[in-house]
């Protein structure tokens, strides 16, 4: 592709808006342009790259036996009705009317849409299992749509959806699935990693997210440097603590605590460690309010707090509402004599805590020297605890670390929730009727390229891995005008092109420092400049982007040394 035939115009000032180097050089690099919050256009240059994502997908979907179709953008209320989740998703779900009063909405994910195809087709165990996929625009009114490509409203998914007559058969596809996403992310050359997810409400069965390991990531993941266990914080879990130090041995009394509301506080005033205070939060729920107690110098996870109540609304009750219900505030609140309708979860992490303090649900006041069982009758322990970074792993005696990642993908064992709810039926060998069992799995087109600049950039631009470079190899004639150099730069253009090399040919009349600049900043694996100078030696330089190693080579190796570059990187 010659760059004067090509829609492509960088910018040298990084735009205000875009927070993080990937939407910042995504639009420097004209490969997106914003048409409304959280709504692109992929324009020429960015769409390859898009493109070139998109073929190894399918390549390794296919190979896996899973089948291409594409449902509709433009999905009907009623089959969201069925699921019944017309009423629970929230605004992230655009609805509207079309001219004859009926309701629609833009597909967030396509769920539905799968399960009523499939029930019309398949009845029969015999049919099963199939594994659909598609490539398509999902909207989602995202609250805070941030970070271009990233978290948009309007983005290109890969989902899948598959259907089984029975959990092995499920587990099968799953891990199948599993090991398609490794060969695509593995193939792009990114540092990822598979982690456990939280499955939420949807049930026990098993979820993993596969996350591109970056700073930006909005995601928290801990990863076992030892026995390579990886979880979402939402999800992870530890070994049991380190044991606290028994408080000193004695009979529940209360003491005054006037000022000191915060853990350190309290710990301070009473000269005791504060993992020896046990902290209590009031949350309001759905089902009403509910109260957590945990160890003194950790943290509640609300995700998990969420799936132990079963609830969907979780929000830390207000100090209005706490003193109302209890009659003291956050600072003073413990499990002991709260209202009958305030039930009390324990964090494991509180489990072997003796002689230890908590608050009296009095302001300034707190007890000390309490023991459960003999003065707290014993209570659910549950693990609703927040993994910190240097807590030990689940499954080895090696210590978490905790890391910043970007979900690029996300599989899911769904079992029957839709299957159930909409009559997805098959009929068994003995000829009974049972719900289909279904996975899903998800994988972010744009925020996949996204995730790779993030990993793969420097001070001066991207640094394409090359599976995802918009061209393999960049050519520069830096002085267009010198007939020698255009007629070598054209030679060589027609020779890569000849060779099935995606170039792209800077034949653009500006001076050899745009030409370099540019050149930098878009990130193009391999490079080869034709200018005057070596030209006259008969050569020209070649370079890749990453080691930015240049070589001179004479003209009629320069192909060779192309091809050898490309070759190289994979
Ligand atoms: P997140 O927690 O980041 O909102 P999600 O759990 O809602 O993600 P899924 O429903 O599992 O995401 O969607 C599958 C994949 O689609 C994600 O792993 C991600 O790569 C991509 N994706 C989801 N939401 C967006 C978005 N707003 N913009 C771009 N890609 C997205
Ligand atoms: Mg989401």
């Amino acid at each position: 592709m010659r760059w004067t035939k090509f829609h492509l115009y960088t910018t040298r000032e990084v735009p205000a808006d875009a927070e993080v180097i990937s939407h910042q050089l995504m639009l420097r690099t004209g490969m997106i342009k914003k048409t409304a919050a959280g709504i692109y256009t992929y324009m020429p240059f960015g769409w390859r790259s898009l493109q070139k994502l998109m073929t190894i997908v399918r390549r390794e979907l296919d190979f896996s036996g899973a089948l291409e179709l594409q449902m509709p953008a433009v999905q009907p209320a009623e089959l969201w009705m069925e699921s019944g989740r017309w009423q629970k998703y929230g605004k992230e779900l655009l609805r509207f009317k079309d001219r004859h009063d009926r309701d629609f909405c833009m597909g967030p994910t396509h769920e539905e849409v799968i399960t009523d195809a499939v029930r019309r087709d398949l009845k029969s165990y015999r049919q099963l299992p199939v594994n659909l996929y598609q490539i398509q625009t999902k909207f989602r009114d995202e609250i805070r749509p941030r970070f271009g490509l990233m978290r948009g409203r309007e983005f290109i998914m890969k989902d899948g959806y598959s259907f089984h007559a029975s959990r092995e058969s499920l587990d099968e596809t799953y891990n199948e699935m599993e090991a398609a996403y490794r060969r695509i992310f593995d193939a792009l050359k990114l540092d990822y990693t598979a982690v456990e997810a939280d499955t939420g409400t949807i049930g026990g069965s098993a979820s993993h997210e596969f996350m591109v390991l970056a700073e930006t990531g909005e995601s928290a993941v801990v990863r076992c440097p030892q026995c390579g266990y990886g979880a979402n914080v939402e999800k992870a879990e530890t070994r049991e603590l380190s044991k606290v130090e028994p408080g000193k041995e004695e009979a529940m009394r209360e003491v005054a605590t006037p000022g000191s509301r915060t853990v350190d506080e309290v710990a301070k005033l009473l000269q005791i460690p504060g993992a020896l205070i046990l902290k209590t939060l009031i949350y309001n729920t759905e089902k009403g309010l509910v109260a957590v107690a945990i160890r003194g110098d950790r943290e509640v996870n609300e995700i998990k707090l969420g799936n132990a109540l079963d609830v969907q609304h979780l929000q830390l009750a207000s100090d209005e509402k706490v003193r109302e219900a209890i009659g003291a505030s956050f600072g003073s609140l413990g499990p002991i004599g709260l209202p009958k309708d305030v039930p009390v979860l324990v964090d494991r992490s509180a489990e072997s805590l003796r002689f230890f303090a908590c608050g009296a649900n009095q302001d300034g006041a707190h007890f000390v020297g309490v023991e459960w069982g003999r003065d707290i009758k014993p209570e659910t322990f549950v693990d609703v605890l927040m993994v910190a970074a240097g807590d030990g792993c689940p499954r080895c005696e090696g210590t978490l670390g905790m890391h910043r990642g970007i979900e690029v993908g996300h599989i899911f064992k769904l079992g029957t929730k839709y299957s159930q709810a909409m009559q997805c039926n098959f009929t068994d060998e003995v000829g009974q009727d049972h719900p289909m069992v279904m996975g899903c799995y998800g994988l972010g087109v744009g925020r996949t390229v996204a995730a790779a600049i993030e990993q793969n950039h420097d001070a001066d631009g991207i640094i394409w891995p090359l599976p995802l470079a918009p061209f393999q190899v960049l050519l520069q004639s830096l002085n267009p005008s010198d007939a020698a150099v255009s007629k070598t730069a054209d030679e060589l253009y027609a020779g890569l092109r000849a060779q099935g090399v995606d170039v792209l040919y800077d034949d653009r009349d500006e001076r050899p420092g745009v030409k370099f600049k540019d050149g930098d900043l878009i990130g193009i694996p391999v490079r080869i400049t034709v200018g005057a100078k070596s030209l006259a030696d008969g050569k020209v330089e070649v370079s890749s982007r990453r080691e930015r190693v240049k070589e001179l080579v004479a003209v009629p190796e320069a192909i060779a040394g192309v091809m050898e570059r490309l070759r190289a990187s994979g």
